[in-house]
């Protein structure tokens, strides 16, 4: 059985459709990741879910239970759903061990659960401490603790590492994401980070003006994208003009590429990733522009003869000189789109 099953589901803030009719289905004990702009309504679906925002039409099914719906509403309570802030609120007054069993019912194997628990998010042996002798990644770990003890079925998660600074976001991320698989609960995180969705979860649903537009495993969602405004949402895209010529291949100014995916026939615009994009030093016509090196690899900028620009990702920073000649190399088959679908 799903855990969570959203079917049509609409809400309208006055003249703001804030979701659009949102299909979306989230297998038990997997981690979902909803991806998209800002304003696009991830927040709103989040609060419709947990019961916080009643929804205008469409059902909401938590392990089979419709918990809104035409003549349904269950208050968040009833859900056994759990919002973990965007801010970790912990209590400051209490020790790490009472946050944790905070929602956690008094008896007989509270203080095991709460054992557990800490041991689950990597906390043993802390639960005396106070939340102030912790540092942000252990304080985020309590925060999620504390929001699994009650044993919920869905956790909801609201863009919970924005306030982290970047060298910790990606240690806590992976962290997080390994004690949201250990507690066994179906989890719905929102974010509108890319990097963030496609290495935490299992699943991506990317969203756009209140319309899930994607919903797939990470690597589905950057390699097959939906459409042109998918493709440059998710990852850096390269957009050529091209004309199909003939059963799998397309001219561009790269020359005639292999497709994967796309029109039978006319004008496209042709995705081409960074990386999939090989240079040659020393002759050629197009220009190195610019080039950004980040450590393990490399982004050049080219222009080439035409006046198009492209991003190219190399694995380690050849010396290739700014203002350089260079060929430009397609190294595997592309996507194209029918031309000018952006949204
Ligand atoms: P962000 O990433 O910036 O948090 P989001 O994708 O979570 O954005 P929502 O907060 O769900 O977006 O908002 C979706 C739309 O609904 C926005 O246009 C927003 O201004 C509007 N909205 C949200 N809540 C309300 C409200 N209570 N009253 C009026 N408009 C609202």
């Amino acid at each position: 059985m799903n855990a969570v099953e959203c079917a049509g589901v609409s809400k309208a803030f006055g003249p703001v459709q804030a979701l659009d009719a949102v299909d979306l289905t989230l297998a038990t004990s997997t981690l979902t990741a909803v991806l998209g702009p800002s304003g696009c309504g991830k927040t709103t679906l989040l609060r419709a879910v947990a019961g916080f925002e009643r929804i205008d039409a469409g059902t909401i099914r938590v392990s089979g239970q419709a918990v809104a719906g035409p003549g349904v509403y269950l208050p968040p309570e009833r859900r056994r759903v759990t919002i973990v802030p965007q801010e970790q609120a912990l209590f400051p007054h209490l020790t790490v061990a009472a946050n944790v069993g905070y929602g956690v019912r008094r008896g007989a194997d509270r203080d095991r659960a709460i054992t557990a628990m800490l041991e689950l998010a990597g906390l043993a042996g802390l639960g005396d401490r106070m939340p102030h002798e912790l540092s942000g990644g252990q304080q985020q770990r309590v925060a999620l603790a504390r929001a699994l003890a009650p044993g919920p079925t869905v956790v909801l998660l609201d863009e919970p590492f924005g306030s982290l600074d970047a060298a910790l976001r990606d240690e806590i991320r992976s962290e997080v994401a390994g004690v949201l698989r250990a507690s066994g609960a179906t989890s719905l995180l929102v974010t509108h980070d890319q990097e963030e969705a496609l290495s935490m979860a299992d699943t991506v649903a990317v969203m756009r003006s209140g319309v899930i537009v994607q919903h797939g495993p990470p690597q589905d969602v950057y390699r097959r994208p939906a459409d042109l405004w998918v493709a440059n949402f998710v990852g850096r895209a390269n957009v050529l003009p091209g004309r199909v010529a003939g059963a799998g291949r397309v001219e561009t100014a790269l020359g005639t590429l292999d497709v994967v995916g796309g029109p039978a026939a006319g004008k496209v615009d042709v995705v081409i990733r960074p990386e999939q994009l090989r240079l040659d030093a020393g002759a050629g016509t197009a220009t190195v522009e610019d080039r950004r090196y980040f450590g393990h690899d490399v982004v050049v900028e080219v222009v080439l003869a035409g006046g198009e620009r492209l991003l190219v990702r190399l694995p380690s920073a050849d010396p290739l000189p700014v203002g350089g000649a260079v060929t430009v190399t397609c190294r595997e088959p592309v996507l194209t789109f029918p031309a000018a679908s952006a949204v």
